[in-house]
């Protein structure tokens, strides 16, 4: 279970019993806010910061500590916050400053200075902020009364987010080959993505997994088969196709259980050795939770296993996707997403069919790939661009939508949905903003949710909705 350490500031200035209080009230807060959170979770109380001493030693337990992936901080009554810079340049792990009282209501007869003097988060938070403010350190903040449902719901999405940034410092992409050739948007400055995300993109031949397929056995052959058996229908004859499909799953999860790789990417160009693009075999991986980018796009696999650690244990389907063609019906108009192959089954609305077709480009064998129809609802679409001196996510609201007739004919999986706040607006917005062909499209996850993620890890973001403008479109500028 992993952490998240609370941190109350107060001060020695109001005397012993105060402190007493402050840390009676807090302890009540933490347990409160176990049984809310508990199941993302586990909220751990640490000493109350009276000194800068104390803050140090906080923070240190904070930044030693793997399990704990992130801090919430809490003034209970004033804490200068001189005390706190210290302490603040240790931590490097994702902050939610809870602005919040122990009590809910003011006690209009009763009140007196010993009463302000202990409840003053008004005074001790804006001391706080200030510090935050002027050291320039991301930070998320939730106000209101802890027990009120909106602020529970803030700090679980801080919860989810710090898991997601935990996961992201820990993701190793392997690359088999290199990016598409001439293709942009997938390439940029992996050095960068080291620095701000976490992300290492190590680069291997594709020999690493042609050589581990041959050797697979024919037992572990037969256990993979029983695996899609049981999840998919098997819906094709050349089952000598899956079984190939099969040797390059068992190829791809020994080759990340010994080099501890979280995400991986391919190309087509780059299959010496393969009989087959992986189809079925990355769709099954991105199905376990296994970041993929296709075409060498290693930014795009360590955001989708990223978000898909963020949308953990939530409601909905998150993975990878390409925007591919539309359907221009004017007022009506839709986009059909998918991939040549490899479009994660957590987006199928039906039980995923085992096909095998011819694949046009690549030059190898029919692969076999999953095919259905896709989810619904309300979305976002999720981005990740590099741009040299910066990166840029972009998120979309969408609503994934039922395809309106049947493609009998289209030999990959789909999603099909509706850009807000119209197709004009919403995918001028995508393209003036840089937007990728290749995404990660959630039904769990909301713009709430990657707003948390950009400020946490200080990423240009930029947001498209019903409440984006025509004049938003106006302000797009160049540099
Ligand atoms: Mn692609």
């Amino acid at each position: 279970m992993k952490k998240l350490y609370f941190i109350p500031g107060s001060q020695d200035l109001y005397g012993e019993e105060c402190l007493k209080q402050v840390a009676a009230d807090c302890a009540d807060m933490v347990e409160y806010l176990n049984q809310k959170i508990g199941d993302i979770a586990e909220v751990v109380l640490l000493p109350t910061v009276e000194t800068s001493a104390i803050c140090v030693e906080d923070m240190k337990k904070v930044m030693v500590d793997d399990d704990c992936v992130g801090v919430i901080t809490w003034m209970h009554t004033f804490s200068p916050a001189k005390m706190w810079i210290k302490g603040l340049q240790i931590l490097n792990k994702p902050l939610l400053h809870l602005h919040t009282q122990a009590n809910e209501k003011l006690p209009y007869d009763a009140i007196d200075m010993d009463f302000m003097n202990l409840n003053q988060a008004a005074h001790g938070d804006r001391e706080y902020s200030f510090i935050l403010a002027k050291m320039n350190i991301p930070h998320e903040v939730a106000a209101g009364f802890y027990k009120h449902d909106h602020v529970i719901e803030k700090i679980r999405q801080f919860a989810h987010c710090a898991k997601a940034i935990d996961q992201s410092r820990h993701t190793l992409v392997a690359t088999f080959g290199n990016n598409m050739r001439d293709v942009a948007v997938t390439d940029g400055n992996r050095l960068e993505c080291e620095i701000k995300y976490g992300w290492e993109v190590k680069y291997w031949g594709i020999g690493e997994i042609a050589t581990r397929a041959e050797a697979a056995t024919e037992a572990e052959v037969d256990a993979k088969m029983a695996e899609y058996a049981e999840k998919y229908v098997m819906a094709t004859d050349n089952i000598e196709s899956v079984r190939e499909q099969a040797r390059y799953e068992i190829a791809l999860e020994k080759f990340m259980a010994e080099t501890k790789a979280t995400c991986f990417t391919d190309n087509f160009q780059d299959l010496f050795g393969m009989k087959q693009l992986p189809g079925l075999a990355s769709q099954n991986l991105m199905d376990k939770g296994v970041g993929f980018g296709p075409e060498g796009d290693y930014k795009i696999a360590a955001l989708g296993s990223v978000l898909m650690k963020m949308s953990e244990g939530r409601e909905g389907a998150t993975g990878f996707i390409e925007d591919y063609t539309y359907d221009l019906t004017q007022g009506q108009e839709l986009e059909l997403a998918s991939h040549m192959l490899e479009v994660p089954p957590a987006f199928a609305a039906n039980k995923p069919q085992i096909e095998v077709h011819p694949l046009g480009i690549g030059g190898k064998a029919d692969p076999a790939r999953l095919v259905f129809d896709g989810t619904t609802g309300d979305g976002i679409q999720v981005t990740l661009i590099d741009l040299g001196d910066h990166f840029r996510i972009i998120c979309a609201d969408i609503e994934l939508v039922e395809q309106p007739k049947p493609m009998p004919n289209l030999p990959v999986a789909r999603i099909m949905y509706r850009h807000k706040p119209n197709f004009a607006i919403g995918t001028a917005a995508w393209c003036y903003a840089g937007g990728a062909h290749h995404s990660v499209v959630s039904t769990a996850l909301t713009r709430a949710d990657i707003a948390m993620f950009a400020r946490l890890t200080g990423t240009e973001l930029i947001t498209i909705g019903d409440d984006t403008t025509e004049a938003d479109l106006q302000k797009f500028f160049m540099k």
